[in-house]
């Protein structure tokens, strides 16, 4: 692993799998679909391998991001990254709303830069053709492209694998991607002009971790599919809010079957999360500080049913983010109502938790001689603090035995087949 920081990046359980090295140095760096660990770079054993993984320690957030460069004006900056203002709403297109995750506010701001000339593509992640069970990045330019796009893919995805194409392209883009995919897409801009200006915008999704394929296949064996099935269609999200997760597939005898449907609590609580990796455990930011807008669900107005008409939480972070949906508000791309900035918190109890116990969690795998992420200028302990204590001790205690139930010390060794 000398001389190869990205290997070493995977190996102490660093890695997010967002894909940018592999982007950036394609030739020498290829993502690999592991299974168990997740989407994952395979450097290339040889001294230029070597060399670009060395570089592209460059757009590399896993191992930690700065949060000096971001405005923080107060304690809510401070816990969730700037928050210039906040919305709730919907995407105004009546199927992008249906068929989006939450209120498909992504796909309709997408669509909007699409319509208006503001970027000739938008860079994001869909099913793979191929296996829907895995994820791939694509560069849409009209609405059935980004269609593909709609609705949470709770799976891997490394929608950062599409760098050099942005920068080789003549046109300018939106990216779309988890927070620490934007983290990743906004260091390589600050490292590479002739790339910031291919990138006009920049969205996250909130995101409480990325399970990986074994979740993927629990999930359809809950729904009842065959091994070997032909997969039709496989839903995380959408189709109504938060939506059914759902499967068709063709069985052996050549009949069409669509499974009924988990719902999301039961899908997430009780089969996806417990496969998320390590990694976003000791994530500390799951609202996309480095966008210029992020969007999530507003679950402090949750949702009756299964399949309510869906709603967006919609959070600017840039002077840039805030004139754009500003824009698509008077164009009535997106519906929006003004929310008060303190609304994430309220939306997202979970999260608030999850970035408590941060600190305490990078504290105890630093005390077994294990290394963590560093994200300067967070205020991690600060928020850890804040905890009650039983829910303090736990962050420590619990990664204790984390560590020794999944050896954690053990490096992280990549099998699986290339993109
Ligand atoms: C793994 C995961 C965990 C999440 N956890 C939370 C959470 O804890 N709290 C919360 O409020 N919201 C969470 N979300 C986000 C939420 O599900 C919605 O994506 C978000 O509210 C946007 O909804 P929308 O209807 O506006 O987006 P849509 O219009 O449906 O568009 C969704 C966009 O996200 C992209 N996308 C989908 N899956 C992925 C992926 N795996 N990686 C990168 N990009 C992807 C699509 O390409 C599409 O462009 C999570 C999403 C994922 C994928
Ligand atoms: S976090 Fe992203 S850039 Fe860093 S090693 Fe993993 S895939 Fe590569
Ligand atoms: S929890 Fe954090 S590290 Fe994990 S996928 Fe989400 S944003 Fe990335």
């Amino acid at each position: 692993m000398n001389g190869d920081p990205i290997t070493s990046v995977v190996a102490r359980n660093q890695c997010t799998g967002c894909g940018a090295c592999a982007g950036a140095f394609p030739e020498f760096i290829k993502m690999v679909e592991d299974a168990t660990h997740g989407r994952r770079p395979l450097v290339t054993r040889s001294e230029a391998g070597c060399q670009a993984s060395r570089d592209a320690t460059a757009v590399c957030a896993g191992q930690g991001s700065n949060w000096t460069q971001l405005r923080l004006g107060d304690e809510i900056d401070e816990a969730w990254g700037p928050v210039r203002a906040a919305w709730e709403g919907w995407a105004e297109d009546p199927e992008i709303r249906y068929r989006g995750s939450s209120g498909g506010a992504v796909t309709g701001l997408g669509l909007f830069a699409l319509e208006t000339g503001f970027a000739g593509g938008v860079v994001h992640v869909a099913a793979r053709q191929d296996d829907l069970r895995l994820n791939e990045t694509v560069i849409s330019h009209d609405r059935a492209g980004l269609m593909r796009g709609a609705g949470s893919r709770y799976a891997q995805a490394s929608p950062c694998d599409a760098l050099a194409r942005i920068k080789a392209g003549d046109e300018k883009v939106v990216f779309v991607g988890k927070p620490c995919d934007v983290a990743s897409v906004s260091k390589a801009m600050r490292h590479d002009p002739e790339l910031a200006e291919k990138i006009s915008l920049t969205i996250a999704i909130f995101c409480a971790g990325a399970p990986n394929l074994v979740a993927t296949d629990a999930l359809l064996k809950s729904l009842g599919v065959p091994k070997g099935a032909t997969i039709r269609d496989l839903r995380y999200r959408g189709n109504g809010w938060p939506g059914l997760m759902q499967a068709t597939w063709v069985g052996s005898d050549g009949q069409e079957t669509k499974s009924n449907g988990i719902p999301y609590g039961a899908g997430w609580g009780g089969i996806l999360q417990s496969h998320r990796r390590w990694r976003c455990r000791v994530c500390a930011d799951h609202s996309g500080a480095f966008a210029d807008i992020s969007v999530g669900d507003p679950w402090h107005a949750p949702p009756s049913g299964n399949e309510d008409a869906g709603r967006s939480l919609v959070v600017a972070r840039t002077a840039r983010g805030q004139a754009f949906v500003e824009a698509a508000r008077r164009s009535q791309s997106i519906y929006v109502e003004t929310r008060p900035r303190d609304v994430i918190a309220r939306a997202q109890p979970n999260l608030s938790a999850t970035n408590g116990a941060v600190w305490g969690r990078r504290m105890a795998m630093r005390m077994f001689g294990l290394g963590a992420p560093q994200d300067r200028g967070q205020k991690l302990l600060a928020q850890w603090w804040a905890l009650p204590m039983k829910q303090k001790a736990l962050s420590v205690l619990g990664t204790w035995k984390r560590i020794l139930r999944d050896r954690l010390w053990q490096p992280v060794r990549i099998s699986g087949r290339t993109q």
